[in-house]
């Protein structure tokens, strides 16, 4: 994603602050307009060992320093991480892992579907390629995917480096600390890679980008067929929770989870309605010719990146339910609407 740098401000300075004995959130700077920040959560284990971090931010010149600094604010240093879990494999949850395990020498625990990130850290020029691709396949003009191929070779920034995950996170496996015992939750859809954890005594929920305070909708598109669906059904699983505090990836902690799931649930589907219209009303057209409509703002360098991928990932739910059609050529698809219109379940 392409992104403006923005001055710091004292908001964006990192912070430690406790939420309960034993758990406290790490508030860490981003270099993003929009969004200053992310957080990571640092929990003590049993017996005085150290502590598990979850997600550990972006990957800046800066960053570990402040990573260091909002440790040191909660009286911890990162030498006595004996464990990362990252939630999912974005810049902003795992930029910094590999850092966190050679300074620490602790385990990584994820997702084993973070090939969106890990194949492109191994293979710059394919994940090139495969943006090209994207770009060519939502009506991105030639000449423009011409330049920002020979712009390429920043597309993973924010990474100190490659690191696997020691252990793969999947449903039911368990993080011991203080707090009690955490049971991991896959929750793909925002990323392949997306898991969510959950503290069933306490009733708490670490969920990533899963859900957050304010709904800001976000899928990795060419990875997996539907990640819309996965989103939508993975909506379904952390509400069945019922989860009594959210620990998101961004932003304050907040309680009303179901309140919460029910806007990103409504604010997913009213964007799938919005955008079988404006398929109706434009169609045949390319992603590109529509996502201004669809949105209600232009397209810039800034957004570009991000609402393709959103909008490939409606247009391919939409059309995996058979209420629009792709017009017969893969690599350029110009999307119209079957009609009459067919009801989505
Ligand atoms: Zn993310
Ligand atoms: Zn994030």
């Amino acid at each position: 994603m392409l992104v403006m740098p923005s001055p710091a401000t004292e908001r964006q300075q990192p912070r430690g602050e406790r939420i309960v004995p034993g758990l406290w959130r790490l508030r860490l700077p981003l270099p993003w307009s929009g969004i200053p920040h992310c957080n990571a959560w640092v929990v003590d284990r049993p017996g005085g060992d150290g502590h598990v971090l979850f997600d550990c931010g972006l990957h800046t010149e800066q960053s570990f320093d402040q990573l260091g600094d909002a440790l040191h604010q909660i009286g911890k240093k990162i030498e006595e991480t004996r464990l990362l879990v990252c939630t999912h494999a974005h810049v902003d949850h795992y930029g910094q892992a590999k850092d966190v395990v050679d300074a620490a020498g602790c385990e990584l625990w994820m997702h084993p579907n973070h090939r969106h990130m890990t194949e492109s850290l191994k293979d710059p020029e394919r994940l090139l390629e495969q943006r090209v691709a994207i770009g060519r396949e939502s009506g991105v003009p030639e000449e423009l995917l011409q330049y920002y191929r020979e712009q390429g070779g920043t597309v993973q920034d924010g990474v100190s480096g490659l690191v696997e995950p020691s252990k793969d996170l999947v449903d039911g496996v368990e993080v011991e600390t203080v707090v009690g015992t955490w049971r991991t939750v896959e929750t793909p859809g925002h990323a392949p890679s997306h898991v969510s954890l959950y503290q069933p005594e306490r009733r708490l929920l670490l969920a990533g980008d899963h859900i957050l305070g304010r709904v800001a909708l976000y899928y990795d598109y060419g990875w997996t067929d539907d990640p819309v669906a996965e989103y939508l059904s993975s909506l379904d699983r952390v509400e069945a929770l019922g989860a009594r505090l959210c620990l998101p990836g961004h932003g304050k902690s907040f309680t009303d989870i179901a309140g919460h799931v029910e806007a990103h649930r409504e604010a997913a589907l009213g964007r799938l309605d919005r955008v079988e219209d404006v398929v109706r009303a434009k169609g045949p057209a390319t992603a590109i010719e529509m996502i201004p409509e669809i949105y209600g703002r232009p397209l810039s360098k800034e957004n570009a990146g991000w609402l393709i991928s959103e909008t490939m990932c409606y247009l391919r739910h939409l059309e995996r339910l058979g209420v629009i059609d792709a017009g017969g050529d893969e690599e350029h698809p110009r999307w119209t609407a079957k009609s009459p219109a067919v009801a989505r379940a």
